[in-house]
């Protein structure tokens, strides 16, 4: 899970690294309220996840409130590379000396973590790799060792900051890794880093990436979900708990498994329909489970028939009709659905449905049949 910058910052000051005073604004006037909070001059920068803002006219200095509206006026609803700015985070803007470039990440093949460090920030650290190679300073972590000071000096001094860098990038790398395994990151950059004209040194980006599989241990991450979601169905969706991925067609589609899933979605194309989503609703098919991934879809304006594709493996075929059925009661649903109910007892499962069977509830004991149907009947209703 990627955060915006100004989420990465919030997760730097909690861990002690220096970071500019600002405030996140979703209109010019709280982009004023927050500049002047901040003090004068400022930044105003756009929140989106992608890289290269300032080039893009993303990122703006502003000397006082006429140049805030100004900026945040433009800023707010520009595009770039496909991104809608819907924030702006407002902050003191720094005296930048020299801008340098920091991140940990995990070299996956080594099975450690990964340091580096250049003296050349500011520009993406994918150019300096191909141009500059020797101006990145890499450092291998072992997990079980941890960033000791030594090393982390070390690591400063072989990377050739200036030496009034030194002690102060040691202290923000320190804390970054901290950060970065503790806060159970996948990926934390600072890109520039900084060095002020008065010795400081200090953050002044932040990418951030979350490890997901950590998600148990951070509650405080549920406020982060959603934010980066641009798709109103997959927000509802994530909020559900629910693997949906919104798509283009028509054809709403519930499967139990990823594979399946995916499976189910070549069909309709293969039948000559087009999916509105991939919807794996994991291993139990309980009604409550069956009952969100229909709500989810039945809120889809563009769906006009909901394709369920369910294979019995553990759970059982009864187990799963009874569950479509409840769900059936929980929610009133717009479109007509086909199902697909084969594997562990599909016969007792497709007895139950048999019993619901009308033109609005069709079961077909066959994948290529039941997607036929399924597309058919979104064609009818188009
Ligand atoms: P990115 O281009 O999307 O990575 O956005 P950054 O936050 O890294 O900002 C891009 C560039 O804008 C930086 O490398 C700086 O040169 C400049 N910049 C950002 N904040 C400030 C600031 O507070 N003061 C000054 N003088 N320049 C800034
Ligand atoms: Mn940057």
């Amino acid at each position: 899970m990627d955060l915006f910058e100004y989420q990465g910052k919030q997760l730097f000051a909690r861990y002690g690294i220096p970071v500019s005073a600002g405030g996140v604004a979703e209109t010019v006037d709280e982009a004023v309220r927050a500049a002047e909070a901040a003090g004068y001059p400022v930044v105003v920068k756009a929140q989106v996840q992608v890289g290269g803002r300032g080039k893009a006219g993303g990122i703006k200095l502003a000397a006082n409130a006429d140049d805030v509206r100004l900026h945040a006026g433009n800023i707010l609803g520009m595009d770039i590379k496909g991104h809608v700015v819907s924030r702006v985070w407002v902050e003191h803007a720094s005296d930048i000396a020299e801008e340098y470039y920091a991140s940990f990440t995990l070299d996956r093949s080594a099975k450690k973590y990964l340091g580096m460090l250049s003296a050349q920030g500011g520009i993406e650290i994918e150019t300096v790799a191909e141009e500059n190679p020797d101006a990145i300073a890499r450092l291998t972590i072992d997990p079980v060792d941890g960033l000791s000071e030594p090393n982390c000096r070390a690591w400063v001094e072989a990377a050739k900051l200036n030496p009034a860098a030194t002690d102060g990038a040691v202290d923000i790398l320190l804390k970054l890794f901290h950060a970065y395994v503790d806060g159970d990151a996948d990926l934390v950059e600072i890109n520039p880093l900084i060095l002020t004209p008065e010795g400081k040194v200090h953050a002044l980006d932040a990418k951030v990436s979350l490890d997901e599989n950590a998600r148990f241990r951070h509650p405080e991450w549920d406020e982060l979900v959603g934010l980066e979601k641009t798709d109103a169905r997959e927000f509802e969706a994530a909020e559900k708990g629910l693997q949906y991925v919104g798509l283009e067609g028509n054809v709403g589609v519930i499967a139990n498994g990823a594979g399946l899933a995916m499976a189910t979605c070549d069909i309709v194309h293969e039948v000559g329909g087009r999916p509105a989503n991939f919807l794996d609703i994991g291993g139990g098919a309980s009604a409550q489970v069956m009952a969100n991934a229909l709500e989810v879809i039945n809120n889809d304006p563009s769906v006009r028939s909901i394709f369920i594709n369910i294979f019995g493996g553990i759970t059982k075929g009864e187990e799963v009709a009874n569950g479509i059925v409840q769900a059936l009661d929980q929610v009133s649903i717009a479109s007509p659905i086909v199902i697909r109910l084969d594997g562990t007892n599909a016969e007792q499962g497709r007895a139950i449905l048999s019993g619901y069977e009308s033109d609005r509830l069709v079961s077909k004991p066959t994948m290529v049949e039941a997607a036929r149907t399924a597309v058919e009947m979104a064609e009818a209703r188009s």
